[in-house]
């Protein structure tokens, strides 16, 4: 996606070899004309799913899932959740996740109430590094015996095993921007 890859060239940082900020347009600060047309192409690339739930983890994924609905006809977006909480109730489905920037393991849930067979899930989230969370959440859809529709990804840092590992599990994983190296804070499209 053009207008993403262009946005990241003029306001990404890379701030060590293999971390890209992107906090003044999508992860602290959100842009949300941005957000629109991301939410536009993941509709356009998964537009013969019949997608009627989107799975996200908490906190970065929920402004893009929130809006990329939108242009599902207003599916719900449940986003898991990083820590207990007493307004989490019933049962739940859980994962573990080994967190890559803060480097601690760390239970997700979500509630069963929320996600069942019957649905059909698009996993959305916004970068994809070694995959962790992302194998979180596929667990979680797979518990629950939903069809998965596939993972949007809004960069996905190509030079980490995470993408490569879960395509060879035959997961359809569509990344609207892969980065392939991040070397003295230049970053370089694949
Ligand atoms: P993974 O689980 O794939 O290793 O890492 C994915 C999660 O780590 C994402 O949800 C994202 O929040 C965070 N993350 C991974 N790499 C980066 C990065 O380069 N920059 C930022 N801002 N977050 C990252």
């Amino acid at each position: 996606m053009e207008l993403l890859k262009q946005r990241i060239l003029q306001d990404g940082h890379a701030t060590e070899d293999d971390v890209l900020k992107v906090d003044s347009f999508l992860n602290h600060q959100m842009d949300i004309d941005l957000l629109n047309e991301i939410g536009k192409e993941f509709r356009r690339r998964f537009a013969g799913e019949p997608v009627n739930k989107i799975l996200t983890i908490e906190a970065s994924g929920i402004g893009i899932a929130a809006i990329a609905a939108q242009h599902f006809g207003n599916v719900p977006v449940v986003f898991a959740k990083k820590t207990q909480s007493r307004n989490l109730d019933g049962e739940l489905y859980t994962a573990k996740v080994k967190s890559f920037t803060k480097g601690k393991v760390y239970d997700i849930q979500v509630s069963k109430k929320f996600l069942g067979p019957e649905d059909c899930v698009l996993v959305l989230d916004d970068f994809l590094a070694k995959g962790q969370a992302l194998q979180g959440l596929l667990q979680i859809v797979k518990e629950s015996g939903a069809r998965l529709a596939g993972c949007g990804i809004v960069i996905e840092k190509g030079f980490q095993e995470g993408g490569k590992l879960l395509r060879e599990q035959g997961i359809r994983v569509e990344s609207l921007a892969i980065i392939s190296s991040i070397s003295n804070g230049t970053v370089t499209f694949a």
